[in-house]
Parts: structure tokens; sequence; C-alpha cells
């Protein structure tokens, strides 16, 4: 099953991706999360990268496209995947049919989590994030048992350097320009599926699962 998920920064994905790819049992492909890695590193990928995330813009297509045709091609994806922040422009979603015609493949389902610009500020500013697992808590709406330990392995929390209040409105600014309009992309071919965000986050896990499964609309 080959799935990806969509909304703006700050809509859930990751935290729903969390239960998703353990109950699909599908690999998380997260290209901010390739990204970050690799400016972790040092990499010269990482250093390329490292200009346009710092500043909350998009990496270029072709950097971006060439990360995912990558990844796709490993062995862990030929029975599906879930893709998390990609694609992110027209020129993305093309280039990602292009390769999934070159597997042989397609996208069975793009979910939409829908949550109100207004919101996505306090969710970003609030996030934190395990530094050795990726698990993602919220200091108000997704608190760990203790401050800053990760629930699931003890890790440290951190704050991603993005998630300034600076950066959010550039990030959200570029959301609207180049990633919004990807939704009638996905609409006119037909496997788009709305999802209200804004709900608890075990129920919107539960009303993703559904539509996953096709047992709902
Ligand atoms: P994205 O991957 O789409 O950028 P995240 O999954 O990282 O978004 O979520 C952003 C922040 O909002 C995190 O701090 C997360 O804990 C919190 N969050 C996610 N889903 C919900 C929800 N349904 N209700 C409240 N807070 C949420
Ligand atoms: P995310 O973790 O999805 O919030 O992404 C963090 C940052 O990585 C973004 O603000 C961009 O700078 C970069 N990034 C992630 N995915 C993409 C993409 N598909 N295209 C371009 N840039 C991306």
């Amino acid at each position: 099953m080959n799935v990806i998920f969509m909304g703006p920064p700050g809509a859930g994905k990751g935290t729903q991706a969390e239960s998703i790819v353990n109950e699909f049992q599908i690999p998380h492909i997260s290209t901010g999360d390739a990204f970050r890695l690799a400016m972790k590193q040092g990499t010269a990928l990482g250093l390329e990268a490292k200009k346009y995330v710092d500043q909350g813009l998009l990496v270029s297509d072709e950097i971006t496209i060439g990360i995912v045709k990558e990844r796709l091609q490993l062995p862990d994806c030929k029975s599906g995947f879930l893709l998390d922040g990609f694609p992110r422009t027209i020129e993305q979603a093309e280039a990602l049919d292009k390769i999934m015609d070159s597997l042989g493949s397609s996208i069975d389902h793009v979910i939409n989590l829908h949550v109100d610009r207004s919101l996505l500020l306090a969710r970003l500013t609030g996030r934190r994030i395990c530094r050795s697992c990726g698990a993602t808590y919220h200091v108000l709406f997704n608190p760990p048992h203790t401050e800053n330990v990760c629930d699931k392995c003890s890790g440290e929390l951190y704050q991603r350097s993005d998630d300034t209040e600076e950066k959010v409105g550039t990030r959200l600014d570029e959301y609207l320009n180049k990633t919004a309009p990807l939704l009638s992309y996905y609409r006119n071919k037909g496997n788009l599926r709305e999802v209200n965000g804004e709900q608890e986050i075990g129920t919107v896990a539960a009303q993703i699962s559904l539509l996953l499964r096709g047992q709902a609309k």
C-alpha cells in the first residue's frame, strides 16, 4: 500500500505516521527527516539543504526528487511506503508519478490532514522531538509523562530550530504558495481523502486507518 500524507506543517503528519507505519508495517519516508539527518552528519547534501531549511524555505525540487527516487527503489518499499512531506510542489508530484510508473506501481491513497492555519503556530512552537527515536510530542497537547523525556525510549526531547515563530510564518507561506495547489492535482486524480486533523490524535488515527483499509469514504 503506497500512501502520501499531505497537510501544512504542524497538521500531524509525523504524529499519525508513527501509528500507521506500525499498523501497516510499511516504511515511513519523511524528506524533512532525511534533510535533518544529512544536516546533522554535515554531508554535502546536508550543507546544501541547510541553506533552505534554516530559512523555512523549500529545498530545490532537483535535490528532493533525487533523494526520494533513490529511497523508493530500496527493497523495503516493495510492499508499500508512507511518504510524509513529499511531494510539496507540482513538479515533485509529477516526478513521483514518473518514478511510480518506472517501478510499475502507483499511489493508492493521498490523505490530507486539514488543520486551520490559526492552530498551526501553537502546534509547531510547542513541538518537541526525541533525539533518539524521533517520536513527536507537544508541551501542551501531547506532553510526555516526564518533562523533556521520551515515553518510548527515555531519550532527550529537543525543539527543532525551524519551529520558531518567525520561521513558521515563512514555512506556512511556502505551504500556501507551493504545496496547497497540489490538493487539486490529487483531487483531479480521484485519490485524495480529507481528514479533519483538528480532532484528538487517537480519533484522527482511527479515521485514517479506516480510510486505508477501505472501510470509510
Ligand atoms: P507535521 O508532521 O504535519 O509537521 P506533527 O505530527 O509533528 O506535524 O505535529 C505538530 C505538533 O502538533 C506536534 O507537537 C504534535 O504533538 C502536535 N499534534 C499532532 N497532532 C495533534 C492533534 N490531533 N491534536 C493536538 N496536537 C497535535
Ligand atoms: P518537515 O520536517 O516536513 O517540516 O520539513 C522540514 C524542512 O525540510 C522544510 O521546511 C523544507 O525546508 C525541507 N523539506 C522537507 N520536505 C521537502 C520537500 N518535499 N521539498 C522541499 N523541501 C522540503
